[in-house]
Parts: C-alpha cells; sequence; structure tokens
C-alpha cells in the first residue's frame, strides 16, 4: 500500500493569498519538489490574478523539470469563505471585486487537470496534520493569527467542513456582542479584536488621540504605517503603549481559545499565521486568559504548539485536499 502511494504521480498546491502567490510542485510524501512565487497584482482584477496563478504554477512544474502531463491534480487553498462543492470563491476579504468566481473550474481548464479549492487557513491544517506539529492528530483546531484569524477544526482525523463546507471560520465567532466592526459585517468578531489589523487599528486610534508613543517613531513617522510588527518593535523597547495593545490583544485571543477548548475539547491547538511569532509576549498571556476561563479539565488536556511548515502549510495541505479530492472522483 505504502509503495502504492509513493508512485503516485506529483501534484500542485497553490496558496491564493492577498499579497502573494505561491505555487509548489509536491510528491506523494509531501515533499516540496519545487515552488514559485509570485505576487497577487490585487488591484488588477479577477482575469489577472487567475493569470498569474497559472504562470506560476507553470513556472513551479518546470522548476521541478516535469511537464503539466506529470501533475495529477490542482489543490487551490484561497482566503475568504468557498464552496469546495461548486469550486467557486464567494467574497476573498484581501482580493477587491471578486464575488462568486468559478476559482476551481477556471483554474481546472487552464491547466488541463482536475482541481480541488478549500479556504486557506483549512488547507494550512491539513497541511499541519498530515506532515506538521498536529502529525497523527485526532482533535486538533488550528488557528492562524495574522492580518485577520483563520482556522480549521479536525475532528476524529478528519477536517470538519460543515452543512456547506463553510465550517472553521473561528475568526468570526462573536466574542463582545457590541465590539468593533469586523471586515465581514459584524461587531465584536475574534480577529476584530484579537488580530494585526485589530492591533493597527487601536494603536492608530490611540495616536490620533494624541497618545505619546514610540509606535510612530517605528513606522518611521507615517501614521498609515502603523502594523503589527512595529507596535511589537516599540513594545520590545517598552513602549508602555505597544505593551498595553498587545497585552489587550492577548487577553482576547485567549478568550477566544477558551471557547475553543470547551466547545471541542482538542487534544492539540496549533497557531500560525505572523503574530505567533511574538511569542510568549502574545502565547503567554494569552494561554493565561484561556486557562481562567475554560473548564478546567479540557484546558488541562489540551496541549498548544506552534505551527510548523511555516509558509509551506498552505501549498502542502492544499495538496493533501487535491489528493483526497481525486481518490474520491477515481
Ligand atoms: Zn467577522
Amino acid at each position: 500500500m505504502l509503495v502504492a502511494m509513493n508512485t503516485q504521480p506529483p501534484v500542485l498546491g497553490i496558496d491564493l493569498g492577498g499579497t502573494k502567490i505561491l505555487t509548489a510542485v509536491i510528491d506523494a510524501a509531501g515533499n516540496v519538489l519545487a515552488r514559485d512565487q509570485t505576487p497577487t497584482p490585487a488591484a488588477e482584477g479577477v482575469a489577472a490574478i487567475i493569470t498569474a496563478m497559472t504562470v506560476s504554477a507553470k513556472r513551479a512544474i518546470a522548476v521541478a523539470k516535469l511537464t503539466v502531463n506529470d501533475i495529477s491534480a490542482v489543490g487551490i487553498g484561497a482566503a475568504g469563505p468557498s464552496s469546495p462543492e461548486s469550486g467557486i470563491l464567494f467574497t476573498s476579504p484581501h482580493l477587491p471585486g471578486w464575488k462568486d468566481v468559478p476559482l476551481r473550474d477556471t483554474i481546472s481548464r487552464k491547466l488541463g487537470k482536475p482541481a480541488f479549492l478549500v479556504n486557506d487557513a483549512r488547507a494550512a491544517a491539513l497541511g499541519e496534520l498530515h506532515y506538521g506539529a498536529a502529525k497523527g492528530m485526532r482533535h486538533f483546531i488550528y488557528v492562524t493569527i495574522s492580518t485577520g484569524i483563520g482556522g480549521g477544526i479536525v475532528i476524529d482525523g478528519k477536517l470538519y467542513m460543515g452543512a456547506i463546507g463553510a465550517a472553521g471560520e473561528v475568526g468570526h465567532m462573536t466574542i463582545q456582542a457590541d465590539g468593533p466592526l469586523c471586515d465581514c459585517g459584524n461587531h465584536g468578531c475574534w480577529e476584530a479584536l484579537a488580530s494585526g489589523s485589530a492591533l493597527a487599528r487601536e494603536a492608530t486610534s490611540h495616536i490620533k488621540k494624541g497618545a505619546v508613543s514610540a509606535i510612530l517613531d517605528y513606522a518611521g513617522g507615517d501614521i498609515n504605517k502603523i502594523n503589527a510588527e512595529t507596535i511589537q518593535l516599540a513594545a520590545k523597547h517598552g513602549d508602555k503603549l505597544a505593551k498595553e495593545l498587545i497585552a489587550c490583544t492577548a487577553y482576547y485571543f485567549g478568550v477566544g481559545l477558551a471557547n475553543l477548548i470547551n466547545v471541542f475539547n482538542p487534544e492539540l491547538i496549533v497557531i500560525g499565521g505572523g503574530l505567533s511569532n511574538m511569542g510568549d509576549m502574545l502565547l503567554k498571556p494569552a494561554f493565561k486568559e484561556a486557562r481562567a476561563r475554560a473548564f478546567r479539565k479540557p484546558y488541562e488536556a489540551t496541549r498548544f504548539a506552534r505551527a510548523a511548515l511555516g509558509g509551506d502549510s498552505g501549498v502542502l495541505g492544499a495538496a493533501v485536499f487535491a489528493r483526497a479530492g481525486l481518490a474520491k472522483l477515481e
């Protein structure tokens, strides 16, 4: 069986993000044979982005010294709600003008191969489950904390998709009913309180109101350049406002973790995304808050780990999703 598996042809994984497109040729054992990265021409619209995806895919295949015929399928991980069944990406938070795009079938037609579409954070969860920090786990939740908060829920060893394939939107659980407006239109979502953009929004607002902080210096004096990184830098150098804002982000991050622990009783929560690189500064107080709120036994049964696959989790997981989809077709 193992031999048969390892003789399966490689698949192509595509990770479509708001700023970059990553494509990779991945063999049956999860080795990345070649990869290509290109900026997402977000402002140029749907057609330009699809062209950029196929051009990048073909480059990755060429780097692997293969042809498109050597690839058995294409897995696409894309930000935003989508239907794995219809292959339609309904909207994408970082791609203006995207509405009900038949992304899966368009890519399939352009490359002449079966294609499969899954949300990018769900793809990353699959990547971590098969090759990363959650290898062999039965009950695990992947949480990515960066510009927003995304997730993937694995129950009994399987990615939980829900009735229409939309399950796992942990970033949009309501944490504070009358809280700040979220990009999704709701108020007080987890990502409206505990993400990188929430952190930047709060810092900007405080500074506009006259707060004195080194955050602005780290942003080169330009209030529009304030982001999670400049706030982290300021906090590391002892800036009071930056430290307070990160503590506030950690608090809300912990509140959401407690909810996930109480609802799902996971054995493991894997935390990825840019903000997780803040490490203890963010995660220690978050875990403390989660411990204070969650039921004791499920909290004690939960292990926390940092994501292990870095930038490759999306393409690796998209490839896993494509292989599973292909197996269903056969
Ligand atoms: Zn929301």
